[in-house]
């Protein structure tokens, strides 16, 4: 069995039929990124696994574990959104400290791990600025903090990256790569940006209209599309 299953997943929003039966793999480590146009799905299938909407048919299992019914809390996954949703009136230390509180972690401990991710994600001199005080690269840079302290299972990254501009993008994914690989997470990147899915993944799952139409390596995906489809969304016109 891979680290995370899903099985034959469906979502409706009334008569919106929005996951039509999705089966996907994810081996411990990877780095996956669903790649597709703006409506497709993603965000839903994210949201579906960390718990924030139920399915309407299927099954999930992560690490063995068949999670369909678990709460978010019970499912131990991290998010990060495209909207830096750090608290404004809260420093970059309280910002990144605040879910360790609510466990009732130790002082100590709370204090040195929020050191220590800080460090990861290259912020240890802003630990006493407010999110304003900061750049959008930087907020993220808080908010995947933020996520990687409470030591989750699975990072999920949905279009983190979507509201900063083209050049800190570049330096940001290679930095959310290397930050990843270190610390050997299994991560699921959400995009409709092609150029980033390729930069940055392993396995690439090519999303069309609530069904996944190819799935493969980088390059598996730029040199063989499968469909016209996604030739056509890679960028590749045969
Ligand atoms: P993506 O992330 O690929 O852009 P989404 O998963 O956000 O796509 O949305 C997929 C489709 O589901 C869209 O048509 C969207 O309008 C619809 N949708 C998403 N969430 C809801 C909801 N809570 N209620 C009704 N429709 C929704
Ligand atoms: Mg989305």
């Amino acid at each position: 069995m891979s680290y995370i299953e899903f099985k034959n997943i469906h979502k409706r929003f009334g008569d919106a039929h929005v996951l039509r039966g999705i089966d996907l793999h994810i081996e411990q480590g990877e780095f996956v990124t669903l790649l597709g146009p703006s409506g497709c799905g993603k965000s839903t299938l994210l949201r579906c696994f960390s718990g924030l909407e139920t399915v309407s048919e299927g099954e999930i299992y992560l690490d063995g574990v068949n999670i369909t019914n678990f709460t978010p809390k019970q499912r131990k996954i991290g998010m990060v959104f495209q909207q830096y949703s750090l608290f404004p009136n809260m420093t970059v230390r309280q910002n990144v400290a605040f879910g360790l509180q609510i466990q009732k972690k130790e002082k100590s401990y709370i204090e040195e791990k929020v050191k220590e991710v800080l460090d990861i994600v290259g912020l240890s001199e802003k630990i006493n600025q407010y999110p304003r005080q900061l750049s959008g690269g930087q907020q993220q840079r808080v908010a995947l903090a933020r996520a990687i302290v409470m030591e989750p299972k699975v990072l999920l990254l949905d279009e983190p990256l979507s509201a900063i501009d083209a050049l800190l993008r570049r330096n940001l994914q290679i930095e959310i790569r290397k930050i990843q690989q270190k610390l050997k997470i299994t991560a699921i990147f959400v995009t409709h940006d092609q150029e980033e899915a390729m930069v940055m993944s392993d396995t690439i799952h090519l999303f069309n209209v609530g069904q996944i139409e190819q799935s493969g390596s980088p390059e598996e995906i730029y040199a063989c599309p499968k469909t016209k489809f996604a030739a056509n969304f890679i960028g590749h016109y045969n």
